[in-house]
């Protein structure tokens, strides 16, 4: 055999990443995800791929979002017991977002099972349990940016950034198989690919450029294509709407509620009020990050400035911080939490989740959504069904905490705090590949997008990408 690569997610849609790579000698897992979405979607992670976790070599990890990692428990009780190749900071971000996986599955199985049980019936026990997921943690083996590591026999991996979270990589992987005559395949792993100008992080890096040596000519590129139908509002015209915001509820007395998710939005969020404030373009107001998970994400942040750009440098260079500065307090206890619900604005409180589906934020909607001074920023993704979702559409009354409360709050949706590259980044990204002969994967995106992607790649850059279907398998 040469070289089988199978694609058993993201492919066609954009949860549930996974590729196996197999040669006569090596067998390689690239992400294990969590499918997320209808309940269609997420029974998908009760029907493991065929894919035998004893017989892995290795498992490369890209980044810590749960839709590339959120399976990785799997792997350990069906008998994995390898290495799982990420970059220092994903270890310890994927160690967060997979404990509080693992309390969500069990929470959801729980309720399940007392549903099933009114109905005379069984359900499915959790995908996996707090214990199952705290055996994945031990086979982190980091690896800095950039660093060759053999990780299988003729697997050579290589981890680049891709400006999409802390941490992310896209994977470089030089595969020597039998069949070659001893010279190595290389496939180009993007991951998830963050736009241009991302706050904190530094920029993507495309194949074959930058620092990287040596620049190695991929044979076989697999593209995320997410946002591969369009372009996202200018972050800078974003930036100044959020202030508009804040503005507005200073003169009102209002409270400026924000659901966001705990790790990359929220930061991101923290340090655009902060460049506001430098730059004297708003109103200061306190500003109050009310979520466990935001807070040890954000002590991540500040462990792994190393990897922050150099805008993030200029100011700490200056003896000050991108995201802890006077004004801002991050708050980790329910009592701490509970204070706010007394408070007058204005005030601006930052709290999961991003999509108004649980935690914190919610107690925080009951609490103000009904006065007519409370500002609701949206500045991320909301999915059909969700609280957050019925806000955009200005749905008249919401059901908050099993109590229907009165929108009487202006809900503000912001476009542009996109943490994934837009059609002309990811272009950009797959410039270099022209005239090159490289075969190309579209993958991670839906039908739309990634279409449309196909028919820009076909028409700039004169590529004819493939589009791989779920459980697809080609040969190299
Ligand atoms: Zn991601």
């Amino acid at each position: 055999m040469g070289i089988r690569l199978s694609f058993f997610g993201a492919a066609g849609e954009v949860t549930g990443s996974c590729y196996l790579l197999e040669t006569d000698r090596a067998r390689v897992l690239i992400d294990f995800g969590l499918h997320q979405g209808s309940r269609e979607t997420e029974l998908r992670n009760h029907r493991p791929p065929p894919i035998d976790a004893r017989r892995l070599d290795a498992v490369v990890l890209t980044h810590a979002h749960i839709d590339h990692c959120g399976r990785l428990p799997l792997l350990a009780t069906q008998g994995y017991r390898g290495d799982i190749h990420t970059t220092p900071a994903s270890a310890d971000l994927a160690t967060i977002l997979l404990r509080d996986s693992a309390e969500l599955q069990e929470a959801d199985a729980a309720r399940d099972a007392r549903r099933a049980a009114r109905r005379g019936e069984t359900a499915m026990p959790a995908l996996y349990t707090r214990d199952e997921c705290e055996r994945v943690f031990p086979m982190f083996a980091p690896l800095p940016y950039t660093t060759p590591r053999e990780i299988a026999p003729g697997v050579t991996l290589r981890l680049i950034d891709a400006g999409h979270i802390l941490g992310s990589a896209s994977a470089e992987l030089s595969v020597k198989a039998a069949g070659t005559g001893g010279r190595a395949t290389v496939f180009y792993f993007s991951g998830d690919l963050g736009p241009r100008g991302v706050p904190l992080l530094k920029d993507f890096q495309p194949p074959r450029s930058g620092p990287i040596a040596p620049a190695v000519e991929p044979d076989v590129v697999i593209l995320e294509s997410t946002y591969g139908d369009r372009d996202h509002k200018p972050l800078d015209s974003s930036v100044q709407e959020f202030a508009g915001v804040i503005d507005e509820a200073a003169r009102s007395r209002g409270m400026i509620l924000v659901p966001s998710f705990a790790v990359g939005r929220t930061q991101a969020l923290v340090y655009h009020y902060g460049e506001l404030l430098r730059e004297k373009r708003v109103t200061r107001v306190p500003v109050f990050v009310d979520s466990p998970m935001a807070v040890d994400a954000t002590e991540l942040y500040c462990r792994h400035r190393s990897l922050f750009d150099d805008e993030a440098w200029t100011l700490i260079n200056n003896g000050q911080s991108p995201l802890k500065y006077a004004g801002v307090s991050y708050l980790r206890s329910g009592e701490e939490s509970r204070r706010l619900n007394d408070m007058e604005g204005p005030a601006m409180v930052i709290a999961a989740s991003g999509m108004c589906t649980g935690g914190r934020i919610m107690h925080h909607l009951r609490h103000h959504l009904w006065k007519r001074d409370t500002h609701v920023v949206i500045a991320g993704y909301q999915s059909a069904g969700s609280v957050g979702r019925q806000l955009v559409d200005r749905v008249p009354r919401v059901m908050v905490m099993g109590e229907p409360i009165i929108v009487r709050a202006k809900v503000h949706t912001i476009g542009g705090f996109s943490a994934h590259a837009g059609q002309s980044d990811l272009l950009r990204w797959a410039a270099p590949l022209k005239g090159s002969g490289t075969r190309v994967f579209l993958t991670h995106g839906e039908r739309q997008p990634r279409q449309a992607l196909a028919a820009r790649l076909r028409e700039s850059i004169g590529i004819e990408a493939s589009l791989p279907e779920y459980h697809e398998v080609c040969e190299v």
